[in-house]
């Protein structure tokens, strides 16, 4: 059970949020904007951020922790301020319904699930918390959280990388894969299988640990590049024979995947803002746009065919925040991840009864719609090097490059994570009725 902040101590909070984005975060991004926007200054050779673009990201961080923002979701007990999954929706929301898809300043004020101080950091053991959990609070160092492999996504039970005890050590062997910040992070949560024995009846038997990416043995082998672009945040992490004391250990040995589905939800939370707050943008973008721009004689707006896709749009981004802000408050008073997702599930099923094709089409028709309202402006870029290009865009007087693809590269980014959320919905429906028919056999 989270303490819950009600909704106007919410709303205060988020505009002190985005005022300090506003006020630090702005003007950093404006005053480098030839490095973050040339992704030949942006990224390294490999195709993690570069240099710059890392010292900007973690002096963002650290003005955001000193004003108490970045570590505001991190557990009271390790000097966070623990706010819940509601909070954590409505900030992820107002973020991106603000500032918009591929802001890398903006979104470094408040610590990510996956790469800033979480509920991870109140397992650590007293060494690994003398160690790092002062510099990754104040925003300093970064972490990742490496799960995922090549062979075990969606079905996270059948990883492979191995601890073996040997002594007062744990050596660590296997390779990681879609590590989120790995390629510039200074540590990393891995996930081990301790007892094989245990995870085949995928119960327990896998352990957590906190490893430095420098420990001898850890490598970044690739940075893994999304559709369009030509650098990453996704790397593939390999562990060959790597060495750690037993401190390093989180939480309770062969109970690690608890943590990790703890990590997966809070995932999902985030990505549920994360969607949300996207859809309204760009929703807000084609309203505006369609207002505007004038074809035979009338703005587009008035078109039923433009009108009624805006519409329908503005639905579905309705339910799919009510959908979210009620899991994220249920998930606040202690019910189960697992069975709340599968309201955000319904996502999916309301795009099977719209017949916008595929079970997790409701974002990408929110974004499609929005890019086919824009018509041929739908090219244009939102990225702040073009902010003013864009808006002249808009107002019909240029079509810069890289809209599209944007827009639904971080819009199919969400859809994934509801895309997961239905897998593991599939999964417990299947757990439940497992339950419910041993019950009606018991009664019988
Ligand atoms: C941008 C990005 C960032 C990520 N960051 C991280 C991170 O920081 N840490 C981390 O550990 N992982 C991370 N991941 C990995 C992510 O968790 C996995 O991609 C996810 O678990 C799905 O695994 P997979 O990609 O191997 O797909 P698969 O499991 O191979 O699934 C392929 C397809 O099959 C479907 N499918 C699978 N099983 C079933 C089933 N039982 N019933 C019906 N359909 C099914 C899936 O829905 C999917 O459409 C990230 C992934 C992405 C794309």
């Amino acid at each position: 059970m989270t303490e819950q902040l009600a909704e106007s101590e919410i709303d205060q909070l988020l505009d002190g949020l985005t005022g300090f984005v506003d006020d630090v975060a702005l003007p950093l991004e404006a005053q480098h904007a030839q490095v973050l926007n040339d992704a030949r200054l942006a990224y390294d050779e490999r195709g993690a951020h570069s240099p710059q673009v890392r010292k900007l990201k973690a002096e963002v961080r650290r003005r955001a922790a000193d004003a108490g923002y970045y570590q505001m979701f991190a557990p009271k007990s390790v000097g966070g301020g623990g706010l819940g999954s509601y909070a954590l929706y409505r900030a992820w929301e107002r973020l991106h319904h603000r500032y918009g898809p591929a802001r890398v300043l903006p979104m470094a004020a408040i610590a990510h699930w996956a790469y800033g101080p979480g509920p991870l950091c109140a397992r650590l053991t007293p060494q690994a918390s003398e160690q790092m959990l002062a510099p990754f609070m104040r925003g300093e160092i970064t972490a990742c959280f490496g799960m995922s492999e090549p062979d075990a996504g969606s079905d996270a039970w059948a990883m492979r990388t191995k601890a073996t005890r040997v002594g007062d050590e744990w050596i660590i062997n296997g390779v990681k894969q879609w590590i989120t910040n790995s390629p510039t992070a200074d540590y990393i949560f891995v996930f081990a299988v301790t007892d094989e024995e245990q995870r085949k009846h995928r119960k327990s038997g896998v352990s957590c640990f906190v490893v430095p990416m420098t420990a001898p043995g850890v490598n970044v082998d690739s940075v893994i590049k999304l559709f369009g672009h030509i650098g990453g945040d996704e790397g593939i992490v390999s562990f060959n024979d790597v060495r750690v004391p037993a401190s390093a250990l989180v939480g309770q040995l062969h109970l690690g995947f608890n943590l990790a589905l703890e990590g997966v939800s809070t995932g999902r939370i985030y990505n549920a803002g994360r969607c949300v707050g996207l859809a309204r943008w760009a929703l807000d973008k084609a309203s505006a746009y369609s207002k505007q721009r004038v074809a035979f004689g009338k703005p587009i707006a008035e078109y039923q065919g433009v009108s009624f896709m805006l519409a329908d749009s503005a639905v579905d981004i309705y339910a799919a925040d009510a959908i979210s802000r009620d899991c994220a408050r249920r998930i606040d008073s202690g019910v189960r991840a697992v069975n709340v997702f599968a309201r955000v599930r319904t996502l999916h099923a309301d795009a099977w009864r719209h017949g916008f094709g595929e079970r997790d089409q409701t974002i990408r028709w929110l974004a499609s719609s929005a890019v086919r309202a824009h018509s041929g402006r739908q090219r244009g870029d939102h990225a702040p090097k073009h902010r003013q290009r864009h808006s002249q865009g808009i107002a019909g007087k240029q079509a810069p490059r890289g809209f599209t693809l944007r827009l639904l590269c971080a819009t199919t980014a969400c859809v994934a994570a509801i895309r997961r959320a239905s897998c593991r919905r599939g999964m417990s429906r299947a757990r439940q009725s497992r339950r419910c028919g041993r019950r009606a056999a018991d009664r019988s």
